[in-house]
């Protein structure tokens, strides 16, 4: 159920903070595209759109998107994280898709227009506003299953969001799948929804089935990502993730923690592991999730072939906990942003 910003806030102050991403600013950024011109963006009200039945989106899943976010400092100012990736990684997936190319410029603008025509609604630390770059075929043509869209809308979207632990922290129970695959060999890097609904199913029986909260893909015992984060081993002086390749999403949070981690001299290891492999690992080391959301999660136990796995005796590890502050303290203005990561609105 949407609401808006000033609802969340009211709710906040009742202490029950609303669910991640069900929470909207007044204000969104749109454009369009049509006959190979995009339309100057504008900033107006976050409200429904109208689209034919026909849209492309509705019928053959022309759509990406981006999640990142903006924080603001104790001195007021509002500063959003690796916008530059992000812009990148949004037009990398829209030409895989066919869908034209936004713009570095133009999507770049948009997502600071954005977040500067809400600053009033940027949450304080340990909240953040999340923004949704999103973009969907429109055009009104059925027949258009072998051909890509010819009408374009680009919005971004924004999300007052929460402490994200709110709730309290605990580690989670992720189930091991080694069978079947989130997305495929080449489609797994692209930010779209259909690598979302093409692994929901293995997500909704592993929830039903053994209480885990999320999936961890490992087609033919090739350890690679959940759903939705992006997946590392740690322990005292190793990092241990898969190399980037065209099979799982490339993250942002991913990069920012590695680069961390190198400055604060662990040795980072880009390499093929296997399920046997983790599993070891996680006798006397650690496993954690990461992604935009929620930076970085311990994960507390395995479930693999019907038998529980605990990582880190199914405790928070002292090197997730080491590494997420780190980035975190970067991101709301408490350690020095040497690396230029955060980009003032
Ligand atoms: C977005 C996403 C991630 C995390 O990427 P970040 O840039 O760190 O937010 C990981 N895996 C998948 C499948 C994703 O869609």
């Amino acid at each position: 159920m949407a609401t808006t910003a000033k609802a969340a806030i009211a709710a906040d102050e009742q202490q029950t903070p609303a669910a991640f991403g069900t929470v909207f600013t007044e204000k969104m950024a749109v454009c369009h595209y049509a006959q190979g011109v995009w339309s100057i963006p504008e900033i107006g009200p976050t409200r429904e759109f109208s689209l034919h039945p026909a849209a492309h989106v509705f019928h053959y899943g022309s759509s990406c998107f981006e999640g990142l976010k903006a924080y603001r400092w104790k001195d007021g100012s509002v500063r959003v994280f690796r916008l530059d990736r992000h812009v990148e990684r949004m037009r990398r997936s829209a030409g895989i898709l066919c869908l034209p190319d936004p713009g570095e410029q133009r999507l770049t603008a948009m997502v600071r227009d954005a977040v500067a025509a809400c600053r009033d609604e940027v949450p304080a630390s340990p909240g953040s506003l999340y923004i949704r770059p999103t973009m969907i075929g429109t055009s009104p043509d059925v027949g258009a299953a072998g051909s890509p869209a010819s009408d374009v809308c680009l919005f971004v979207l924004l999300s007052p969001v929460g402490d994200y632990f709110s709730g309290g922290e605990r580690p989670l129970k992720i189930l091991i799948e080694d069978e079947h695959m989130r997305s495929t060999p080449e489609f797994g890097s692209v930010k779209t929804g259909a690598n979302y609904v093409s692994s929901l199913r293995y997500a909704v029986a592993a929830k039903r089935d053994f209480g885990a909260d999320q999936v961890l893909f490992c087609p033919g015992g090739d350890v690679q990502e959940t759903g939705a984060s992006n997946f590392l081993l740690l322990n005292d002086h190793e990092i241990v993730t898969k190399p980037l390749n065209d099979s799982f999403l490339h993250g942002v949070t991913r990069d920012s923690i590695l680069s961390l981690a190198r400055q604060l001299n662990y040795t980072v290891t880009e390499r093929n592991f296997t399920v046997p492999e983790l599993l070891a690992w996680c006798t006397d080391g650690e496993a954690a999730l990461t992604g935009t959301a929620a930076v970085m999660t311990a994960v507390g136990t395995f479930v693999y072939r019907g038998k529980e796995h605990l990582a880190a005796g199914g405790r928070i590890g002292p090197n997730t906990r080491r590494l997420r502050e780190a980035l975190t303290a970067i991101q709301t203005g408490t350690a020095a942003d040497t690396q230029g990561w955060l980009a003032e609105v």
